[in-house]
């Protein structure tokens, strides 16, 4: 299946630098986006750290079958979630590294959000808040769940979706790279279809957008995935643009 693919990141209205990274790799058919946080510019180190870290694995581990896995195999998910939870695993061991280099980077962090497609399976791998959405047959649906403490609080019902996306702790991720060293990654694989399209964002997007709206952007522009990325980045920007927005849009074709 061809993948067309679009990004948008943009600094937003009120951050003075831009702490999110993403990738396209489109010959290794490995997307991510990730949101770094902490102090002094330490956020934007630790998403690019993630990142690269995230490609470097997955474009060593192409095509090579002997691979060592540094954290076991998950004989319980497919081999390319394999590569992409180690990646990720590989990617929060060097933003730990990371962290001891410098006094100003303790504490820095990032979530990731990932896609690694193998012919029309998607394999998706998710850390914090950064989300995957696919839109099919003109549904949108959340694919990741959002390791955060606003998640946590509805999951067990104390707060609404609406209490949350106003709550002051809605940008309190419970879990991301550069925190402990056994980190937990969520894998799941998916089947896609031509037509399908898997948005990845950070959540400088969802905080300021609501699904519908969401749903109703990629509606109107679906033919344009670049046009449906700068509606996605503008509709955040006119709702306040209060952090960083990325977006990456992958568009599955025959
Ligand atoms: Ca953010």
């Amino acid at each position: 299946m061809k993948i067309r693919c679009e990004a948008r990141s943009d600094v937003g209205r009120k951050r003075k630098g831009n702490e999110d990274a993403l990738a396209l790799d489109e010959e290794q058919r490995l997307f991510v986006v990730a949101d770094g946080m902490g102090g002094h510019a330490a956020g934007e180190v630790a998403s690019k750290v993630a990142v690269d870290a995230i490609e470097d694995f997955v474009r060593l581990t192409g095509g090579n079958e002997e691979i060592t896995w540094p954290f076991g195999l998950d004989d319980s998910i497919s081999y390319d979630g394999n590569r992409l939870k180690t990646a990720i695993r590989h990617a929060n061991r060097k933003v730990l590294e990371a962290t001891r280099e410098r006094s100003d980077y303790e504490g820095m962090a990032t979530t990731v959000a990932a896609v690694l497609v193998d012919g029309d399976v998607a394999n998706l791998g998710h850390v914090g808040d950064s989300r995957v959405y696919l839109w099919s047959g003109g549904q949108l649906v959340q694919l990741t769940s959002d390791h955060s403490w606003v998640n946590e609080q509805i999951q067990s019902g104390v707060l609404s979706a609406e209490q949350a996306r106003s709550h002051p702790l809605r940008n309190v991720v419970t879990r991301a790279l550069g925190g402990r060293p056994d980190l937990l990654v969520d894998i799941q694989s998916r089947r896609v279809k031509p037509g399908d399209v898997l948005l990845l964002c950070s959540d400088g997007l969802t905080t300021m957008v609501t699904d519908d709206d969401i749903a109703r952007i990629l509606r109107e522009s679906a033919a344009d995935i670049g046009a449906a990325a700068q509606g996605l980045v503008d509709a955040a920007n006119e709702r306040g643009g209060e952090d960083n927005i990325t977006v990456v849009l992958l568009a599955f074709e025959e």
